[in-house]
């Protein structure tokens, strides 16, 4: 066994601990009939793992009798939110309870004059937007799966989108949280007041932990004002460096688009039926640019890039004149997911994250991987924060093109550590990248992770199997 798996012998989920469970949450608010497990033994990624029992606390007291229970006989419990992510971090890999957040759904409370929410960890990302939106407020996490992903799986994958050049992740709009820890203790993290050194910032350490180090229950949002105007222009280049170059000028001139995004070749074939042939023609990379400020500002930033652009070579600048235009042009990129998913049923989408002018590097050496292990790969991202998602796509029966993928997936990691780059720039290590963790961290600084992760959770209950500690389970 590798020297940093945790090995804890877990035991299987007793009658009597079932029992106790239906007596916390009450019976209605839980299953271990098999057809409700299968439901919650994927996420996004693909890969199988039924929990022994399914379970849909009401609030934190009930989340840690639970806790406490897991302690004393010895099962692992699984937070999930949405199920949406994308490296298996809500799997039952090695079995347990999954605890759903679906019945803490509530918008707790807004506070215009502080500009913060309190929302529970169930509340799905897309609501809590279009609710502080009726009060001209604005909160900038904008993850793709903002439909229907929650606000607690954001917050323990350090979720980020399109607005995170501007605005920043998940991180930066965590004031405070409740959490269950792995001992069952309920505590408050961080402050409401904006400024807050009262000891270590564990608020800061949970945000991204992946639900390995506690079950979040509340959560204390920091909130903007929402800005009075958008500009979105769509711009296109003959080349992935050109493009690049282009990103270049557009951070120097000070102006920080609040989204930045980038589909290079393959990406802008996938999505030809979307757009028209005056927009993509002799195009091998396109930039979604948006400036957002007040109605004169916004306006004025967007001659200034659209400038900027035209100076770097750019093919031409479309700006959209009208909210269909700008859902038009937007169209495009959202586009891009389910027309991959046409040419291969598989894609192993992965989120490596580089300096950004490392990206043309980051290219042209993909391009270089997909020829070398005979993969097809489409490449598009967030340019502005240099994370490009990685698409390598896969016909799932071909048990060959599956071992060529892998092949490529070490590889990119390697050219992305080797260029000073992250494994993964928002979907989290879970099981998917747990192998490779090694080739970004060193061993002390796992140490370091393995030293938290054991003094808070020495009975390692809390989502097991997670981020470094992971057997290789199959499933
Ligand atoms: C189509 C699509 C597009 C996506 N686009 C993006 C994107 O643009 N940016 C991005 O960052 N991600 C993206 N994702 C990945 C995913 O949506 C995010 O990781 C999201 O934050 C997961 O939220 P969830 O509610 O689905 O969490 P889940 O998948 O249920 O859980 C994710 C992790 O969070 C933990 N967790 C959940 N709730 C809690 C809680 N209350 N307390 C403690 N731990 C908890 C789980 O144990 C697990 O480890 C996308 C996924 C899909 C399918």
């Amino acid at each position: 066994m590798p020297d940093h798996v945790i090995d804890t012998q877990y035991k299987p989920l007793s009658k009597s601990a079932r029992d106790q469970i239906r007596r916390i949450v009450g019976p209605d608010h839980c299953s271990d009939s098999s057809e409700d497990l299968v439901l919650y033994a994927y996420d996004a990624m693909n890969r199988r793992f039924p929990p022994e029992m399914v379970a849909h606390p009401e609030n934190a007291r009930q989340v840690s009798a639970i806790v406490k229970l897991a302690n004393r006989e010895m099962f692992p419990v699984i937070p999930r939110g949405g199920g949406t992510g994308f490296t298996g971090g809500s799997l039952a890999v090695e079995g347990g309870v999954v605890l759903t957040t679906s019945r803490m759904n509530r918008i707790v409370e807004v506070d215009p004059d502080n500009m913060s929410a309190w929302v529970e960890p169930g509340v799905i990302n897309g609501d809590l937007q279009k609710a502080v939106l009726e009060k001209d407020l604005f909160f900038p996490p904008d993850p793709s799966s903002m439909d229907f992903s929650t606000i607690g799986g954001n917050v323990a994958e350090n979720a980020g989108g399109p607005r995170a050049v501007k605005y920043g992740v998940t991180r930066d709009y965590v004031m405070a949280l409740e959490v269950v820890m792995p001992d069952g203790r309920i505590v408050r993290t961080g402050s409401e007041a904006i400024k807050s050194v009262t000891g270590y910032d564990l608020t800061r350490l949970l945000v991204g932990s992946e639900g390995t180090l506690g079950f979040i229950t509340k959560i204390l949002v920091r909130l903007l004002p929402r800005p009075e105007a958008v500009v979105t222009l769509l711009t296109a280049f003959p080349d992935v460096s050109t493009a690049s170059r282009a990103v270049a000028r557009i951070m120097a001139s000070r102006i920080i688009p609040s989204t930045l995004e980038f589909m290079d070749r393959s990406a802008i074939d996938c999505v030809k039926g979307s757009i028209s042939e005056e927009l993509s023609k002799g195009a091998s990379a396109l930039l979604l640019v948006e400036v957002d400020g007040d109605e004169l500002g916004a306006g004025r930033q967007a001659e200034r890039l659209t400038e900027v652009c035209k100076r770097s070579g750019a093919l031409y600048v479309k700006r959209a004149q009208t909210p269909e235009e700008r859902e038009g042009l937007w169209k495009v990129r959202r586009s891009l997911s389910p027309a991959i998913m046409k040419i291969r049923p598989l894609k192993i989408n992965e989120d490596v994250s580089v300096p950004r002018m490392k990206i043309p590097e980051l290219i042209i050496g993909i391009e270089e991987i997909a020829r070398q292990h005979d993969v097809m790969v489409v490449n598009f991202g967030h340019a502005g924060d240099g994370n490009v998602h990685v698409n390598i796509l896969v016909d799932p029966d071909d048990k060959d093109e599956r071992k060529r993928a892998e092949e490529a997936v070490k590889d990119l990691f390697q050219l992305t550590v080797d260029l000073g780059g992250s494994l993964t720039g928002e979907h989290g290590i879970g099981i998917a990248k747990a192998p490779y963790l090694g080739m970004e961290i060193d061993d002390n600084l796992i140490h370091v992770m393995r030293t938290i992760k054991r003094a808070l959770d020495p009975n390692n209950v809390m989502n097991p199997s997670k981020t470094f500690d992971y057997r290789g389970n199959s499933g």
